[in-house]
């Protein structure tokens, strides 16, 4: 080809790229907006917890509560007047006010679960993948088949190598399939990386805890990790899992479990707190926190437990807060867990049906784009 014409072809080509660049402007600019997302998940937290406290009637059972946990409990949930203030400040004063919190059905709010297992396996595989999946019928499913949207995410140009999840409960391995996913899966109390002196003081504070759950580490640890992950390795989008709420359910610990909530909800909150004094997270990042299934409403005893037995446990509650969220923002119908992985990938600016045009969609609290 003539030098000539090879000039000739070069800035046609040119002028198609400019013509092509003005075009998908807005467009473009949306897409690479620098939006962040950060996905806490509580297990087997009920929604009557959340929206209604600590149940006084539970909160004085000898049974429930140990003996030397009762005026304390008592000072701290039951008597303050907004119970449910008092249990879980930050859910209710900062993420209802400023952002939503979907599923108090005392107030004509609803969200349920997807699946029909109504544990956390499953319910963590709708959460993370946008649809329930009948063949996970067990908590020891083993090494998940489907992908996630934080897998899919972090092979995506952009994101690439900046996802990163950190989990209480080990089974999390399998759920995100840490073996062939790619992406770095923190959780369990075997898991305990030292990459920098933080994580290496947090490895040993773990290695030197009681453990009350083989496979559950305690909360702190998690939420320590998630901290240090923020500060040192500022990923676009991190997964929080906390576990101590359910485990001390099925332990029959109320007293127990209703410090686990306060607990996880101080920590949603120096999570958020941490987001905002930080310039990379500063007014672009999207907090969602959610529960992989709910707990047996019906009877003395169905608290403690959850699967299709337990009438109610397939009722749970969605938050979120952030600058693409509308406060106050009330969607039709029934929430669904199956639509949190497109809510949490439009309010990234993502295409979530290139993600998978069969997930739930996004919820209705978001700001149009
Ligand atoms: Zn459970």
């Amino acid at each position: 080809m003539a030098l000539r014409s090879l000039l000739r072809q070069a800035a046609r080509s040119l002028v198609v790229a400019l013509a092509a660049s003005l075009l998908a402007g807005p467009a473009a600019q949306a897409a690479g907006a620098d939006r962040r997302l950060v996905l806490v998940t509580l297990d087997g937290l009920a929604w009557t917890e959340v929206f209604r406290g600590a149940n006084p009637e539970r909160a004085a059972d000898p049974v429930s509560v140990a003996a030397d946990q009762r005026e304390a409990i008592r000072k701290a949930f039951v008597e303050p007047a907004d119970h449910a203030r008092a249990l879980m400040p930050f859910l209710n004063e900062v993420v209802a006010r400023q952002g939503v919190l979907i599923g108090d059905r005392d107030h004509g709010s609803c969200a349920a679960v997807g699946n029909a297992m109504w544990f956390s396996y499953p319910g963590y595989n709708e959460i993370l993948t946008g649809k329930p999946d009948p063949v996970i019928r067990s908590n020891t499913h083993g090494p998940n088949k489907n992908v996630t949207f934080l897998e899919w995410l972090n092979r995506r140009p952009g994101f690439g190598g900046r996802v990163e999840a950190v989990g209480s409960w080990a089974t999390f391995r399998d759920i995100l399939n840490a073996p062939s996913s790619g992406l770095p899966v923190n959780a369990g109390w075997e898991d305990a990386p030292a990459r920098t002196p933080a994580e290496a003081a947090i490895a040993r504070l773990q290695a030197g805890s009681a453990r009350i759950w083989p496979e559950v580490r305690l909360d702190t640890f998690t939420q320590a990790y998630a901290l240090e992950l923020l500060k040192r390795r500022k990923p676009k989008v991190l997964y929080v899992s906390y576990g101590e709420t359910d485990d001390f359910a099925h332990d029959g610990r109320y007293d127990q479990m209703l410090w686990a909530a306060q607990r996880a909800d101080r920590f949603i909150g120096e999570l958020w707190t941490a987001l905002q004094a930080d310039p990379t997270y500063a007014g672009k990042t999207t907090l969602i926190v959610t529960t992989d299934h709910g707990r047996g409403l019906e009877g003395k005893e169905a608290w403690k437990h959850h699967g299709k037995p337990f009438a109610g446990s397939d009722q749970v509650w969605i938050g979120a807060i952030g600058p693409g969220v509308r406060p106050g923002a009330k969607p039709e119908g029934c929430a669904s867990s199956s639509q949190v992985a497109a809510t949490a990938l439009a309010a990234l600016g993502v295409d979530w049906r290139a993600f998978d045009p069969a997930a739930g969609k996004p919820l209705d609290i978001l700001k149009a784009p």
